[in-house]
């Protein structure tokens, strides 16, 4: 097998490469029963109101607890189920969990559900939404999905139509890692998202950086041109949080206010302190 370098050379029979490749397999055969031994589990990372900060809800983040390897990054796990077609078991148990978990706290918070581009290829995923909705008994308005600009690269048609059954539903919809895309502008043309997520990678330069608080400032100003509101990802330190709020930037998550954690622990704690 030849692989692409780094440095784009081609170099043949890469040993590394054969281990991933044999690793990536493993995983896939383990993956496919990993849902039946529930071996996974969403974590909940808290999203708050910059300006008074204020709790909002929660983004759902899915984690493998492998028997051997422990906890696995969805980073690394959910390709190799697009790859297999898991991912649409995988994301209905996602969504199902989600909305579940979500209409069990209190009235005003909401939840963000991460979807695949790749889900969007199989009918029925419109009903299934609405099913997780009507079983829960979760408002549909509470539900959020996240979707990136890979889901309106291809079959953009079918997949706006979809997008606007979410809406029409009453589901809100955020552009997830805005700003990192290829043709993020005009995206914003053609879909009224409710929200855009600005990439962690403009928040982590912040505020050292003039170019990135700069285009913070422009995806800020622009999505509220277009009526979207903006969360800022990865917010880690308080410097980063002034900034973002100097922006007008208008929900924060990240680690200074909270990690991914287990449903069961979360305390749905709103303001207090800065
Ligand atoms: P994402 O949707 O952009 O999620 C944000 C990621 O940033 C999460 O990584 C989160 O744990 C991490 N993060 C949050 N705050 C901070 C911070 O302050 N600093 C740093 N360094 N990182 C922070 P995670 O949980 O590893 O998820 C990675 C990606 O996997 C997600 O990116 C999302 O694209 C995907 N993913 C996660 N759960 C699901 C799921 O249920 N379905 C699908 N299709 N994809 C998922
Ligand atoms: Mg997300
Ligand atoms: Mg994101
Ligand atoms: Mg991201």
């Amino acid at each position: 097998e030849a692989k692409r370098t780094g440095r784009g050379t081609l170099c043949f029979f890469d040993p590394d490469l054969d281990q991933v490749t044999r690793d990536r397999h493993a995983l896939g055969k383990d993956l496919r029963e990993a849902l039946a031994r529930q071996q996974f589990e969403l974590h909940y990372q808290p999203v708050y109101a910059a300006v008074p900060r204020q709790l909002i809800g929660y983004e759902a983040l899915l984690r493998w607890r492998h028997p051997d390897r422990g906890m696995i990054s969805p980073a690394e796990f959910i390709p190799i189920a697009e790859e297999t077609g898991l991912i649409h078991l995988l994301g209905e148990w996602v969504l199902h969990t989600a909305c579940q978990e979500a209409a069990t706290w209190p009235q005003d918070l909401q939840v963000a559900v991460n979807l695949s581009p790749a889900q969007f290829k199989r009918e029925g995923l419109v009903k299934l939404v609405q099913t997780c909705l009507e079983q829960s008994g979760l408002t549909p308005a509470r539900l959020e999905l996240e979707i990136t600009e890979s889901v309106l690269l291809d079959e953009t048609l079918a997949n706006f139509s979809i997008l606007k059954q979410f809406q029409s539903l009453g589901v809100k919809i955020a552009l997830d890692d805005f700003g990192v895309g290829y043709s993020s502008l005009s995206y914003l043309r053609s879909f009224p998202f409710d929200k855009l997520k600005i990439d962690r990678s403009f928040v982590t330069e912040m505020p050292s950086s003039k170019q990135a608080a700069a285009i913070v400032r422009a995806i800020t100003t622009l999505g509220h041109s277009l009526g979207m509101i903006t969360t800022a990802e990865g917010v880690e330190t308080q410097e980063q949080l002034d900034a973002l709020r100097q922006e007008r930037c208008d929900l924060i998550q990240g680690y200074l206010y909270g990690r991914p954690l287990p449903a069961e622990q979360l305390v749905h704690k709103g303001g207090q302190g800065a």
